[in-house]
């Protein structure tokens, strides 16, 4: 059955019959120039029959969508994302997230992980140690995803050895590497460097959901795509105030805060700076999740940005 019915007053003039319950339409036109037409449209508050002129279609089902985001997609969220997976580090950010009663995700650099011993960022310790403290947080809820195998060079854009190919080899590596060893929700690449040119996102578009830089700054609806969501790390350098005011920022338009930082990287992680951030996240009420459960809040916002 055909919903969509031109209503004879011109060759541009359509009716279109809404099936009842239905509150989200997908439309795909091709127009007699063969231009293509996509739309997605709301029909809250809307008699079960539409007319529209095809030329007025997109601007209409814009408006329409940027209204339904602005009322709905207000989803105040801060995630934490610690990198690179030192065994020393991780205990102490659990200690603290036990403390807050919070979960948060790890990201690690899976040669750290491997059986060939060919660790760099544990130097001196049985790689199995850190893949069973990881694995035993991941029972206790954390969730642990990748950042890369070798967090190598290659991953940054501006170095001479800087090689696409090699960083989708890596990439692959570092999934299979967590899949195999009894990760779960692996899949959420938080790119070495933050790195996030349109090379290194077309690879992570083929193999993972999402991927995080570490461009300061909060994600607003679907701000830069799922492939470019920013991140804000908790550094000494910079003072409780200037997190607060990012906090409150997030609390009143509604937008998702991933936060990150360093544990392995004692001059950078200011264990009382990071407790504190979090403490005054938690005073605002602010749903804190580690990107696993995050994802489940906030993917609706870029699947829907995606249909156009
Ligand atoms: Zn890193």
């Amino acid at each position: 059955m055909s919903l969509l019915k031109n209503n004879g007053s011109s060759k541009d003039n359509y009716t279109f019959i809404v099936p009842e319950n239905v509150a989200f339409i997908r439309f795909t036109i091709m127009t007699s120039n063969s231009n293509i037409l996509k739309a997605y449209y709301n029909f809250t508050n809307l008699n079960n029959i539409q007319d529209f002129k095809l030329n007025d279609l997109q601007l209409n089902f814009n408006i329409n969508l940027n209204n339904f985001m602005k009322k709905s997609a207000k989803t105040p969220l801060i995630s934490w994302v610690d990198d690179d997976c030192n065994y020393e580090g991780i205990a102490n950010v659990k200690n603290i997230c036990d403390e807050l009663n919070i979960k948060c995700t790890f990201a690690c650099v899976t040669s750290g992980i491997s059986s060939t011993n060919e660790d760099i960022p544990n130097a001196g310790l049985n790689n199995s140690d850190l893949k069973n403290r990881l694995l035993d947080y991941q029972n206790l809820g954390f969730h642990i995803t990748s950042h890369s195998n070798h967090h190598a060079k290659i991953w940054q854009s501006t170095d001479e050895t800087y090689s696409p190919t090699e960083c989708e080899k890596d990439l692959i590596t570092s999934l299979n590497m967590l899949r195999e060893n009894g990760f779960l929700d692996y899949d959420f690449f938080i790119a070495p460097f933050g790195t996030h040119n349109t090379e290194i996102q077309e690879i992570a578009k083929r193999w993972t959901k999402a991927l995080f830089s570490s461009s300061g700054g909060l994600n607003h609806l679907n701000g830069n795509g799922r492939y470019n969501i920013n991140r804000l790390f908790i550094q000494s350098s910079n003072s409780l105030e200037s997190y607060k005011n990012y906090i409150n920022n997030c609390f009143e338009n509604g937008d998702w805060l991933v936060l990150g930082t360093h544990s392995g990287t004692p001059s950078e992680f200011d264990s009382n700076l990071v407790k504190q951030v979090f403490q005054y996240a938690q005073s605002k009420n602010i749903n804190i999740q580690p990107l696993n459960v995050a994802w489940k809040i906030r993917n609706y916002i870029y699947n829907l940005y995606e249909m156009f």
